[in-house]
This record gives structure tokens, sequence and C-alpha cells, in this order.
């Protein structure tokens, strides 16, 4: 089913056929740059309006909203046309507002600490699903710009660039959001990495490494069993070599697993070289992965320790914990109830 923001501006004007070109733009720049509903597009026609209504059905459908950290930051589950559901974030900050999307319907990468991982994969989202979800943030966030994208919700995005990126490239221009303000975060899809290098836009490249060695990698991202750290390496060196772009990477902090004096001294040899600057992320906890998160002592002990080995590191604010709202556990939530059932819990 085609949904509305699926399309291209030539695929919209063919299926407007008949209506002059003016037309099409009116409609195009009200659904893109003015993020209205096809009702509000008062310059239309009526008539239009309602074909465009018809023939255009929106992609998501809100089932559930949560609010947290003061009204700042404001998760919303969706449900898609063929009923898979994902989740998207809207976050308020003082000098900026950021939308995290997602990318695909679950995950296929299986990261054992990760809720959508533990929930398997559905399939790859497309093109109007992923734009549709910044329009809907921009929408919602009541006057207040919507500066930032960053692809951290469900899913791997390197794993759909088919889709992912077009839906990048509307967003850049359609949207107008800056590609400096849209970040892709991989776990490590090493083609995805060479191919990302290739295109224009100069957006942000995020790595969820989580550790800097292959044998505790393998085991929390077995991703790292196909591209192993010396081949990410390898593609994000190329990668910095073309691109301007600083590299950042991510450290979700898992009490005995990633955040001894040694792991922070595998992680510096392997950021310093590439220039990168980490984000320390407080561990959410998810119900199929036991280890707790490190204790907030010692993430700042941590960071001061990659600070003396002469990594720049910033411990990110984790936003909805306190209602049970972060990171995938609206979906994880749903979808117990959904399938009456929970997954084994993984080491
Ligand atoms: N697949 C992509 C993007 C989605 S995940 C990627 O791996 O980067 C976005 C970020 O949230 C990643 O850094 C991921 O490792 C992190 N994350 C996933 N589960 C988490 C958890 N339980 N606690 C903290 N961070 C988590």
């Amino acid at each position: 089913m085609i949904t509305r923001y699926d399309l291209s501006r030539v695929e919209l004007a063919d299926l407007l056929e008949g209506e002059p070109l003016y037309r099409v733009d009116q409609v195009w720049e009200g659904l893109h740059a003015q993020h209205r509903e096809p009702a509000d597009l008062t310059n239309v026609p009526k008539p239009l309006r309602a074909a465009i209504e018809e023939l255009l059905p929106p992609a998501l459908t809100l089932l559930k909203e949560v609010v947290a950290d003061a009204e700042t930051t404001i998760k919303q589950l969706w449900q898609l046309t063929d009923g898979r559901l994902i989740e998207s974030v809207l976050m308020h900050y003082r000098d900026r507002s950021t939308v995290c999307v997602s990318s695909q319907a679950g995950c296929a990468m299986d990261c054992s600490f990760c809720a959508t991982g533990q929930v398997g994969f559905d399939r790859h989202l497309t093109v109007g699903e992923i734009v549709e979800q910044v329009v809907r943030a921009v929408q919602r966030s009541e006057g207040r710009r919507v500066s930032n994208v960053v692809f951290m919700g469900m899913g791997e995005p390197l794993a759909n660039l088919d889709h992912v990126w077009p839906a990048v490239e509307r967003i850049h221009d359609d949207l107008g959001i800056g590609a400096r303000k849209i970040t892709i975060s991989t776990v490590g899809v090493v083609p995805g990495i060479e191919r990302l290098a290739k295109e224009k836009l100069p957006v942000g490249l995020a790595v969820s490494l989580h550790s800097a060695n292959d044998r505790t990698r393998n085991r929390i991202a077995p991703i790292n069993r196909t591209y192993p750290l010396r081949k990410l390496a390898e593609a994000l060196h190329s990668y910095r070599r073309v691109k301007n772009r600083r590299l950042s990477f991510e450290w979700a902090m898992m009490a005995g697993v990633n955040d001894s004096e040694n792991a922070a001294r595998e992680l510096a040899a392997f950021a310093r070289p590439l220039n990168a600057h980490v984000n320390l992320i407080p561990l959410n906890p998810t119900p199929g992965y036991s280890t707790p998160g490190t204790d907030p002592k010692s993430i700042l002990w941590f960071r001061d320790v990659l600070d003396s080995f002469g990594v720049n590191a910033t411990i990110r604010s984790n936003r909805g914990t306190d209602i049970d709202a972060a990171c995938g556990q609206l979906r994880a939530e749903q979808q117990l109830v959904v399938r009456g059932k929970s997954r084994p819990a993984k080491t």
C-alpha cells in the first residue's frame, strides 16, 4: 500500500495526472515544507484535497503516547498499515529539538541488551514510513522547530539503506533539515558504511561500538562475527578520509562487561586514531538482558579514565527511563500483550 510520503515529486505528479504542475507543487510543498494534513491544504480546491486524502492515506496511526521529563520527551508508538508497531521519540533540549526515528519494524541485528533486538525482525520501513515520523514530530512540536533527526530508533538503518537514504534526502531537501543535523547510527554494517561514504550529503555517523574487544563484542553485538573490529576500523578510516565529519561511538555501559579500565584502554586504542567522540549511555534495563547497567559513579569514573587516555567522552542523559518508556520499551510492552508471550532471557 502506498502511503502519504512514499512518492517522489515526479510520482506525485503522475498520480495527479491532469493537474497543472503548480498544483502538484502546492500539494508537495503543503505536505512537506508546511507539514499539513491534506484537509488543511487550503490553497488547493476541495475536491483535490479529498482526492489526496483518499489516494495517499497516512502510514502511521498513533497507538500510544507517553510524555516524560517535564514534557520535554514525547514518545510515540505507531501502528503501520499492516499492523506492525514502531516507535519514535521527540526530545526538546534548551538549544535544539531532536526526533529519533525508526528505520525498520524490529531488527535482525540481535544485540543482546537491546529491547528491539530481543523481539526480532519484522520488515524494512518504506521511505514514506520514515519521512512521516519526522513530519509527525514537527506537527507535535508545537512551535518549536525540529532541528535534528537521529536514526537511533528501532532497526538498523544501514541494513535498509535503499529506503533510508532516499528518506534522508527528502528530510534534507523537502523538510529542510540540514545534513549536519541528521545522524545515522549503525551497529557496524561495513558495506553500509562504505556506501554512505559515497553519498554527497554530509550526514553524521554514529557507531554503536559498546566493546572494542572482539570476544566481548561478538557476544553482545553478533554482527561483529561478520564484520569484526579490524574490518570496522578499516571502513571507518576510509569513511573519515572522504568525509570531513567527526565520528562518534556509542557505548551503553554494562556492569562487568565493558566498564573496566581495560575496556577503556581498548576503546581508547580504537577511538583515538579515528579522532572519534564517545557517548557513554547508561544502560536501559530490558526484559531479555539481566546484566545491570554500570552505576552512575562508575560511569563518571570511566569517563575520567577515557579522558586520561586522551579520548573525549560525554555521558548521555537517559530520556524516558522514569516511566519505562526508554529504548524500545513501549513496543516491547505492547508486543508482550499482543503476542501473549515473552522471549527467553539471553546472556
Ligand atoms: N541499529 C542502530 C540504531 C538503533 S539503536 C545502532 O545499533 O546504532 C540506537 C542506540 O541505542 C544504539 O547505540 C544502541 O546500541 C542503543 N541501545 C540499544 N539498547 C539499549 C539499551 N538497552 N540501553 C542503552 N542503549 C541501548
